[in-house]
């Protein structure tokens, strides 16, 4: 024991009234959201916030709500004073942010406050001020109707509180989320932040999509989705970004049960598992969810400052909303299953029904003892590397070469009767963008971005297979390196391997490459080792891993450039093959492959309604 027993006695009241202040009031941005919730609450059309050094030496929040009556004045202060609940049952039906009757008493154990406040059925308002000491008396005054609360030095009488206090960036950073969130959940209420007396937004009322654009730009508000659903347990409704505009942090996730800005890992978890294989890795949907459900299914009472909820079956709220956020991407063509417009036929394959995706990378294997042809669907059941492989495209853009390579003949047919999909509209443009007409409106795809996410996810694939498929040359090449890239080649020449180069290392500076990998387009051969090692070595200091960086660098080096000529069948090809990957959105640098242009969009271009 470090101090000496004491007798049991109950603390003086204005110590008390300090420790219970600490658990609702932890820095400024808790008063401005103590205060703003009693603002909403009181039917507030406009609120007004004004802070002065990031809040810690004058906060001021004035609202032309409901307003207090010269009796209540006082009792307000008074530790658990409301007037929102009256009985335990109460708290099972509970609409208003408030309840706990703690705020205003907590604010003004720990700061000098001023209150004034008019309601509409009085012709005066009243005054009191609340500084430590006896309470002082209310006073009457000339005022509109509606509540100012003035909350001056914070934490004046608690010095070690005080010290705690953040630098006025931190603590300015939390008082705009505060009234952000504040905003976000109350669009019909018109908002205004000043911070040492310039404005840091004025928001008028207006709808949640306008809110959301005026807080985070005119851009993302382009690329909101609208979401709304009604189960029987609960109804959803806001905004989702699509993936392309996410968020490098978790912080610009809003969510609001019964319009109470909460934390809950669980239902942020399941809006991320809709997304999944729609994000860059590190990278967070912007939302704004409300959540709306019967009280008496939430329990907000966990903790005095109410962020956190807890539902009575986390479990199904879990399923509802990942299901919920599915369908939205899925009707915004994020999951596509959209097709082709011309021949009714699916093209681009579902995310969501990827599984048994028709993904025709038709492989062409040609034996090279008997010059039989294997046709194959899968890309994946490729294997023997003493197989020569050759992509359909590749022969038809190439055929001449290749048929010279080989014994027997191709019959084109053999792969032509599988693809049916020759009419649907699909444009090269500049010989760097494809152009397809789907079901919504125009889809652009970057002929170069969209190759590089095929090619990675392949060679991701390829390492860890173990099926090596390579092309051997016919003439094996010799690559003079320096003795450091041949250190490195030694260093990733099992992955070189598994990646289908077949090479030896000949001497201190000489390698034999004897076979490339199958992916390799003609054309691309040469010096295609060469290549990827300096790409390999030029992403090194930004350290990435070893698997990453080197599909990264085979990706970039062997994808179709922009420039490259490409035929019809070569363009449904590549969408094909880019729906069937696992994130077809985002080039593995984590640039956009596919932009859409919907029909709505551009009837709002040309002014049509
Ligand atoms: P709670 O919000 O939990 O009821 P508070 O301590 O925040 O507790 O507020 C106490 C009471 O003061 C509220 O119940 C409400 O009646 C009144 N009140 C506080 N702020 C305002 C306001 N801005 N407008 C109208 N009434 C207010
Ligand atoms: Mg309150």
């Amino acid at each position: 024991m470090r101090t000496t027993k004491q007798s049991i006695h109950i603390l003086p009241e204005e110590i008390a009234s300090k420790i219970a202040a600490g658990e609702v009031i932890q820095r400024p941005a808790s008063v401005v959201k103590e205060c703003v919730e009693n603002s909403v609450d009181a039917d507030a059309k406009h609120i007004v916030i004004r802070i002065k050094d990031s809040g810690k030496t004058y906060m001021q929040i004035a609202d032309d709500g409901s307003g207090i009556s010269s009796t209540d004045i006082t009792v307000a202060f008074e530790r658990h004073a409301t007037s929102k609940i009256r009985t335990y049952d109460d708290l099972e039906q509970i609409r208003t942010l408030g309840f706990r009757g703690e705020a205003l008493a907590s604010i003004a154990a720990v700061a000098q406050v001023e209150i004034r406040s008019r309601i509409i059925e009085s012709e005066v308002g009243t005054v009191l001020k609340i500084e430590g000491g006896p309470k002082q008396s209310p006073e009457p005054t000339g005022m509109e109707h509606g509540t100012t609360i003035t909350v001056k030095n914070l934490f004046y009488n608690t010095p070690a509180r005080r010290n705690f206090l953040k630098t006025n960036a931190t603590e300015f950073k939390h008082i705009l989320e505060t009234v952000q969130r504040a905003a976000l959940a109350n669009p019909e209420i018109a908002f205004t932040l000043t911070s040492d007396d310039s404005t840091v937004f004025s928001l008028g009322k207006s709808d949640l999509h306008t809110r959301i654009q005026e807080l985070f730009g005119e851009e993302l508000g382009e690329g909101l989705m609208e979401c709304n659903e009604e189960t029987d347990y609960l109804t959803v409704y806001g905004f989702l970004a699509k993936p392309e505009y996410s968020r490098r942090t978790r912080n610009e996730q809003f969510l609001f049960l019964n319009r109470r800005y909460i934390i809950n890992r669980s239902i942020n978890h399941a809006v991320y598992r809709a997304y999944e294989h729609l994000l860059i890795k590190g990278s967070y949907p912007f939302y704004v969810l409300f959540i709306d459900v019967d009280p008496s299914r939430i329990d907000v009472n966990i903790h005095p400052s109410k962020l956190e909820a807890k539902f009575d079956d986390e479990r199904s709220v879990y399923g509802i909303i990942t299901t919920i956020v599915r369908k939205t991407l899925a009707r915004h063509d994020m999951m596509p299953s959209f097709t082709m417009i011309g021949q009714g036929e699916a093209v681009e394959q579902g995310l969501m029904n990827r599984e048994r995706s028709s993904s025709t990378l038709h492989m062409l294997r040609v034996n090279p003892n008997t010059g039989e042809i294997i046709e194959e669907e899968n890309a994946e059941r490729e294997s023997s590397p003493n197989l020569h492989l050759f992509r359909p495209d590749h022969y038809k853009s190439k055929g001449k070469e290749i048929e010279s390579d080989i014994p027997g003949k191709i019959p084109e047919e053999s792969y032509r009767q599988d693809r049916s999909t020759e009419s649907g509209l699909i444009y090269q443009l500049h010989k760097k963008y494809i152009l397809a007409q789907i079901r919504s409106g125009l889809m652009i795809i970057d002929q170069h971005v969209a190759h590089e996410r095929i090619l990675y996810e392949r060679a991701l694939k390829r390492f860890t297979s173990q099926n090596p498929s390579s092309q051997q040359l016919l003439f094996p090449e010799t690559l003079e390196l320096g003795h450091a890239d041949v250190e490195l080649v030694k260093e990733i020449q099992p992955l070189l391997q598994l990646l289908g180069f077949d090479l030896k290392i000949f001497s201190k500076n000489t390698i034999v490459i004897e076979g490339i990998p199958a992916d390799v387009r003609p054309g691309y051969e040469h010096n295609i080792l060469q290549k990827v090692l300096d790409e390999y070595r030029s992403n090194l200091d930004r350290q990435i891993d070893v698997r990453d960086n080197l599909a990264k660098s085979f990706a970039c080096k062997t994808a179709i450039k922009s420039g490259d000529p490409l035929t019809d069948e070569e363009m449904r090809d590549l969408i094909d093959q880019l729906f069937a990957t696992d994130m077809p959105y985002v080039c593995p640098h984590g640039r956009p492959v596919v932009i859409k242009l919907t029909v709505d969009e551009l009837d709002k271009k040309f002014g049509r309604t």
